[in-house]
């Protein structure tokens, strides 16, 4: 089993080291991660310019893109051998609800996906290091449910952990996504020279906590696990836009 590692918070990241500790059980681990933070680069590529892979100790390469740069160089070819299964994470900060479709940890898994490679995306929903520990028993019971059957093709699973001590996680929970509450998300501010700017993310959002999200998972002090598709397609809405009359203008 090979066992490629990425994120979106850079090679640095304490959750990086704990992923990689834990799959480390599972078969042959490689680390390639951005060089520094992507946070909210959701599945972007880099196209306008290159990329430089530098291995900073054995298996562990550094690559000046995105999440997403990092799983498809490894999967077209980069690592010697393509891996069997793609871990991102475990991201510093939540991915739950409607905030999936911003998230580079996210973005990696679902270039796992898009290239037939069984993929999830970890993350702790604290912004600290000391979650991490109480995590690892069910990353491990993930890894290994992951490799005993994969997500099926073009799906994924996004998995959320409750930020608590040792023994403080109840069980996990398959959860379906849910939805955040914004609330004065933009700020603005001026700058010295009197020009206003604009700063994204005021207060803490809020969410609501429906019976079944995700968010209600990680409230219930429960893993969440969602499985995830790349098809985005709203195939009720496909009947009734049939229905409807194309008239050009
Ligand atoms: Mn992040």
């Amino acid at each position: 089993m090979r066992i490629l590692i990425t994120n979106d918070d850079g090679i640095d990241a304490n959750g990086i080291s704990a992923l990689a500790d834990a799959a480390a059980a599972f078969g042959k681990v490689s680390v390639v991660a951005p060089a520094a933070q992507q946070s909210a680069t959701s599945h972007s590529i880099t196209l306008h310019k290159p990329l430089r892979i530098e291995e900073i100790r054995p298996d562990w390469f550094t690559v000046t893109g995105t999440p997403t740069d990092c799983v498809l160089l490894s999967g077209k070819g980069f690592l010697d051998e393509l891996p069997d299964l793609i871990l991102s994470g475990i991201n510093h900060g939540p991915n739950l609800g409607d905030d999936v479709t911003y998230s580079g940890t996210v973005g990696a898994a679902i270039e796992g996906a898009v290239l037939g490679i069984p993929s999830a995306a970890f993350s702790l929903a604290g912004r600290g290091s000391d979650g991490l520990a109480a995590c690892l028993p069910f990353v491990g019971a993930i890894i290994e449910q992951m490799i005993e059957k994969p997500p099926a093709p073009r799906t994924y699973w996004n998995v959320n952990f409750p930020d608590l001590p040792a023994g403080g996680i109840q069980g996990v929970a398959i959860t379906h996504i849910g939805h955040r509450v914004y609330q004065d998300t933009v700020v603005e501010k001026i700058d010295p020279r009197g020009k206003p700017y604009y700063w994204i993310g005021g207060d803490t959002p809020t969410c609501d906590l429906e019976e079944g999200s995700d968010f209600r998972a990680i409230h219930d002090r429960l893993v969440s696990i969602t499985p995830l598709h790349l098809d985005m397609t709203d195939e009720p809405a496909m009947a009734e836009l049939r229905t409807r009359e194309w008239t050009t203008r």
